[in-house]
């Protein structure tokens, strides 16, 4: 496309020293290789991947909390499909399914309320996994099953606010991220000034911007102009998603449901103010409290460099494992599970072997 190929060129003028840039969502990063882009842009400008990937920043943990639920005789474990093979420290839900484990895929939260009705003898329990932009539909089936008594069914909340995460990687003097760009689907709940806010503190620029092609393109030039202008400042090109007035409402209808916590990131530790738990008087839907289980904080697997790619560290031909001991086929990481997780980009699009 000749606006693509402008913008390159004018990418090419801009960028005239060593560059770093997070690119934290996972589907403009499988944008960014479908499109073999690194080959094409300026030899300074160094793309490296972050956070932006929720099946792969859930800690093994969490996943071993969702398989000892789901082992349970009287559960149903509904989910969606990223998360069915993302591995615990020992087992997946896609591993203790092929023994026996009910497990029903599903496409959206309100799905379980119809799976509880017909199940009545069972607790329908959903892993909610995701970013603040799932946050809303998970309320809603919430809200919902208690306007109707619903009452077997429940949620383990793994929801998760990206700002925060990023905070706490920036902290990281070494990394020397000069750009971060973002998606306009994470930055549904969190308002403009968390990004503005990352941008002043850590001094880099930032822009949110779409999933095209030509929308990464024009991020990273703006975000090139910022740099070279030695500018931290935030640049909104997002496509406005809701009115002021929707987006009220949205965060009236989660703030109903949830409050934000600190909470455990695969990789990261614990980040502070990045999660999103049910509230006590909505307790019966939270799988958590109705079972009595914590999350451990159980996390690495081995052989593993995701928290490393996670943290922008890292670039999936740095894994000794990757396309080697690790592929889409049987994979390691949760970063080769999803089609938003980096290593499935890199292995499916990448015809160059590329370290940083
Ligand atoms: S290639 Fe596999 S093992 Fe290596 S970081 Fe990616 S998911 Fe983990």
């Amino acid at each position: 496309m000749r606006e693509c190929e402008l913008l390159l060129e004018r990418l090419n003028e801009i960028v005239d020293r060593p560059v770093r840039i997070m690119v934290a969502c996972g589907i403009q990063n499988r944008v960014i290789m479908q499109n073999r882009l690194r080959e094409r842009l300026p030899k300074g400008l160094t793309l490296v991947a972050g956070p932006g990937c929720s099946a792969c920043v859930v800690p093994a943990g969490y996943i071993d909390v969702f398989v000892r639920i789901a082992v349970r005789p009287d559960v149903i474990t509904a989910s969606c499909k990223d998360v069915l093979s993302v591995p615990g420290s020992r087992e997946s839900l896609a591993s203790v399914a092929a023994k026996g484990a009910r497990i029903v895929e599903i496409a959206t939260p309100r799905d379980c309320l119809a799976l509880a009705k017909a199940n009545p003898n069972k607790i329908v329990v959903y892993p909610a996994v995701g970013f603040e932009a799932s946050a809303p539909s998970v309320a809603e089936a919430v809200l919902e099953a208690a306007e109707q008594g619903i009452d077997n069914f429940c949620v383990i909340p793994s929801i998760r606010l990206l700002p925060p995460s990023i905070d706490q990687i920036l902290r990281d003097p070494c990394l020397n991220i000069r750009g971060l760009l973002c998606s306009d689907h994470l930055t549904s709940i969190s308002d403009t000034e968390a990004y503005t806010r990352l941008a002043r503190k850590h001094s880099i620029a930032c822009c949110v911007t779409g999933f095209e092609l030509f929308d990464i393109l024009r991020g990273l030039l703006s975000l090139a102009i910022q740099i070279r202008r030695g500018e931290a400042s935030y640049d909104d090109q997002a496509a406005e998603y809701f009115s002021t007035e929707e987006s009220e409402r949205i965060r009236r209808l989660v703030s109903q449901v949830f409050f934000i916590t600190d909470t455990l990131w695969r990789g990261l530790g614990i980040v502070i103010g990045s999660g999103f738990v049910i509230r006590d008087e909505l307790a019966l839907y939270d799988a958590t409290k109705r079972f009595h289980i914590r999350f451990s904080e159980e996390d690495q697997l081995r052989g593993c460099a995701c928290d490393k790619i996670i943290s922008g560290k890292a670039l999936p031909p740095d894994c000794p494992s990757f396309g080697m001991a690790c592929t889409p086929e049987d994979p390691i990481g949760p970063c080769m599970i999803t089609n938003e997780g980096i290593c499935w980009s890199y292995f499916h699009f990448s015809s160059v072997v590329e370290t940083e």
